[in-house]
């Protein structure tokens, strides 16, 4: 691996780092506030090429390595992981899923302008009783000439109400296991689907997550997504880009928290010093420095070996797992440095800690992450 940045990656970096702290930064605490997701700055993403990722540009991306792409969503996700998450819904789940498995109409109908900045995308996978075990899950899709009719509901499902499309997941036998998962692509203002977020959620609060019913949603066959069963396979194949870049943000809301705290750290006094003259607080700095270097490693890597060409199944799950748990331990820290301050609105740390906490659910739960991880090692996947 080469650490110097090549010229086009400074360039895309000084970019994003110009929009997040002019753009981004001056709105971030209002809109986290109100729960209201920014559809005025994210549109501004896409015309700039922050929203194309690694999407090729025949189908309206960037065209980025992953190593650039992980390096970039670090960037917005040290100002706004939530905007990072807008930036990576092209080459993450939503994304990814249609350019490996979608027909050429369905391309350039639904990647094309989420590459370009024209989302939102959902990606609507977990049900009331599950959200780990995928295959269990009991929305049904039943084949009715040359449509399906769906009928289920979807839990905690980011941007369900301004979502211009909805990627999601029945079965069509429940007795097949995850083999009667199928994939669909859904216009959210078909007949039968409505759309509620939750309010007053404790972390990622302006991404909208909520409840999407389905009551006898017609479908036509055009919009099913790969062959009829193959819809686990999607789902599992397409976490893998996107846990990539839950573990980018991770490491960028390291970075952050690391920076709030060293300057916290430096003008706070008591006795007579700044606190971070006391060698508690500078441990706590250590570990919050090396945490962020061993994360960035672990997620750069990962993107080596994804642009390498290779599956980086275990490599995007210990970037994840590593990532997300570190960003807690920090996250802890940064706020502890705080004091009384840290659970005041008018610093920004108290952001950072309240979304940490759910970098450790989303994308396959950290046990889960743990699990896979001791599979690959013992070859028992
Ligand atoms: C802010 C936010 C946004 C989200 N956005 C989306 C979205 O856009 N689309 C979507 O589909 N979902 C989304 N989710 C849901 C998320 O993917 C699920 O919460 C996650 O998969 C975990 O599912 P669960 O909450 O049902 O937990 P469960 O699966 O019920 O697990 C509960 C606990 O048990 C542990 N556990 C479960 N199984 C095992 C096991 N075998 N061994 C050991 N421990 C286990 C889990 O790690 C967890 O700690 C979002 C969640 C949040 C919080």
């Amino acid at each position: 691996m080469d650490f110097n940045l090549t010229e086009e990656q400074t360039a895309i970096l000084d970019l994003t780092r110009r929009f997040a702290r002019e753009r981004i930064k001056p709105h971030v605490r209002e809109y986290d506030r109100d729960e209201r997701f920014p559809l005025e700055i994210y549109e501004q993403m896409g015309p700039l090429g922050l929203t194309g990722g690694v999407i090729p540009e025949e189908y309206g991306g960037a065209g980025m390595d992953y190593q650039t792409y992980a390096l970039m969503i670090m960037e917005l996700a040290s100002t706004c992981q939530v905007m990072a998450c807008a930036a990576s819904w092209a080459s993450g789940v939503g994304g990814i899923s249609v350019l490996r498995y979608g027909t050429e109409e369905q391309k350039k109908e639904f990647l094309v302008p989420l590459a370009q900045g024209r989302g939102p995308v959902a990606f609507a996978l977990t049900e009331t009783h599950t959200g780990s075990d995928v295959a269990s899950m009991r929305t049904r899709a039943v084949r009715d000439g040359d449509h399906y009719v769906l009928n289920g509901t979807k839990v905690w499902i980011s941007m369900v109400a301004k979502a211009r499309w909805i990627i999601t997941f029945a079965t069509l036998d429940p007795a097949a296991g995850r083999k009667g998962i199928t994939a669909f692509l859904l216009d959210p203002a078909s007949a039968g689907i409505s759309r509620s977020p939750f309010k007053n959620k404790v972390g990622f609060r302006p991404l909208e997550s909520g409840e999407l019913v389905l009551d006898n949603v017609r479908v036509p066959a055009s919009s099913r997504l790969g062959a009829e069963g193959e819809g686990f396979k999607i789902a599992m194949s397409s976490v893998e880009s996107g846990r990539l870049s839950v573990a980018a943000r991770c490491v960028g809301m390291i970075g952050a928290c690391l920076e709030l705290a060293t300057e916290y750290a430096k003008t706070r006094e008591t006795f007579g010093q700044p606190i971070a003259r006391r060698q508690l607080i500078q441990s706590k700095i250590t570990d919050m420095r090396v945490a962020y270097e061993t994360a960035r490693l672990l997620v750069l890597q990962a993107a080596w070996k994804k642009d390498s060409g290779d599956r980086a199944r275990a490599d995007t799950s210990m970037a994840k797992l590593y990532a997300s748990d570190a960003l807690m331990r920090v996250a802890e820290d940064a706020m502890q440095i705080h004091g009384a301050y840290g659970c005041s609105d008018e610093y920004e740390i108290g952001r950072y800690w309240r979304d940490a906490k759910f970098m450790q659910t989303i994308e396959g739960s950290n046990e889960i992450h743990r699990g896979l991880v001791a599979e690959y090692e013992l070859g028992y996947r």
